[in-house]
């Protein structure tokens, strides 16, 4: 008898977690291009690598030591890096743990947190945590956020409000005048936040300026992460920019120590880069385009994304597209539903070659 086998189920977990689904990241299958998590597949920068190695040393000494728990370097960097004073910002293991934050330093049992739907997945999980409620709005037929239709879901037990743009999984934007005709429109004790976390790709010139709004309006706050652009998606790093009093909020129900050490350092090497990172965002741009176009020509439907993966609204065949990419050594996210669809990292030139094959062979 194994020791596992012995034990009883006499633990009463919490019984809200019982419909909670746990987060489905992106797989790695060996051996094939992962299109599937909105990573850059461009080398790390030679300066950030020197940065990284730099902060751990030959013998990996420190180590033993916490790190700074405020990373008062990382956010006078930050600082720099955004134009904003550094009581204006926090920084956070990955900006999913800053979305978790986000919920507990604002919902009570039974308050709603808001999003459209489809949007990013972990904010549906991160409510239900906390003993929150989702507020799920439908997006348009063009698969954009339907700000009118979220302004009149509003209720007295709304507390968030999440606005992705450009919005994961289908690449829409929402434009700086709609924006703030819903800011108008939500009650001023609401917190409204706008994930940025593809901000970098988004060439729309009418797309808002998170940060602006976040500095100029107490109750907006612009979420944003270094996984991206910025290629530090195994180090976990992300940052908020808010009114101080959301900030101090935030940090009271980070967990202690969040960004360890090595990440401190190296998001701060990757912020100084941020010029020698700026041509491989362009060819993600040009990338996106010619993978639009091509996808198009052969029959898909396919939002303008602004950010560096595309949407496919295949619905209820998500599954079996992504079985078919795969069987040609292309990883793909499908979310396999009635709002379902395929979401497709734009890659390389020649991983996107190789997706746009698959994706042809595909009987639609
Ligand atoms: N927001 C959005 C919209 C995302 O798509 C993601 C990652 N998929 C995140 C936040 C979280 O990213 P990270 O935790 O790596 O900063």
């Amino acid at each position: 008898r194994t020791r596992s086998s012995r034990l009883t189920m006499t633990v009463q977990i919490r019984p809200a977690l019982d419909s909670l689904p746990a987060y489905a990241p992106g797989r790695t299958v060996p051996g094939a291009i992962k299109l599937a998590s909105n990573e850059l597949s461009f080398p790390t920068l030679p300066a950030v690598s020197a940065a990284i190695l730099g902060a751990i040393g030959a013998d990996a000494s420190g180590i033993n030591r916490y790190p700074d728990n405020g990373a008062q370097a990382l956010i006078a960097a930050l600082s720099t890096h955004v134009g904003v004073d550094p009581s204006h910002i926090i920084a956070g293991c990955g900006s999913v743990a800053l979305c978790q934050q986000l919920v507990q330093a604002t919902c009570s049992e039974g308050d709603e947190v808001m999003f459209g739907w489809r949007s990013f997945e972990a904010y549906p999980i991160v409510t239900q945590i906390a003993g929150a409620v989702s507020r799920r709005v439908p997006v348009t037929a063009q698969h954009a956020l339907d700000l009118p239709a979220m302004a009149a879901a509003v209720t007295p037990r709304t507390r968030l409000i999440y606005i992705c743009t450009p919005n994961n999984p289908t690449g829409t934007v929402v434009h700086q005048q709609e924006l703030l005709a819903f800011l108008d429109a939500v009650p001023e004790n609401v917190l409204v936040v706008v994930d940025e976390a593809y901000g970098e790709f988004d060439t729309d010139p009418d797309s808002p300026d998170g940060v602006a709004l976040a500095t100029s309006r107490p109750n907006v706050l612009s979420l944003r992460t270094l996984s991206k652009a910025y290629q530090l998606a195994g180090l976990r790093v992300g940052y908020a920019v808010g009114d101080p009093a959301v900030i101090t909020a935030l940090a009271k129900v980070a967990i202690p120590f969040a960004v360890n050490s090595l990440a401190q350092q190296a998001a701060i090497a990757a912020l100084g880069a941020r010029d020698e990172l700026k041509p491989r965002w362009q060819q993600v741009i040009s990338e996106r385009s010619r993978v639009t176009d091509a996808l198009r020509a052969a029959g898909y439907e396919v939002p303008t994304s602004q950010a560096n993966f595309v949407w496919l609204p295949l619905r209820e065949r998500a599954a079996a597209f992504a079985a078919h990419t795969e069987a040609n050594k292309v990883i793909v996210r499908p979310f396999s539903d009635a709002t379902g669809g395929v979401r497709v990292t734009i890659g390389s030139p020649a991983e996107n070659d190789a997706f746009l094959d698959a994706a042809r062979s595909f009987a639609l």
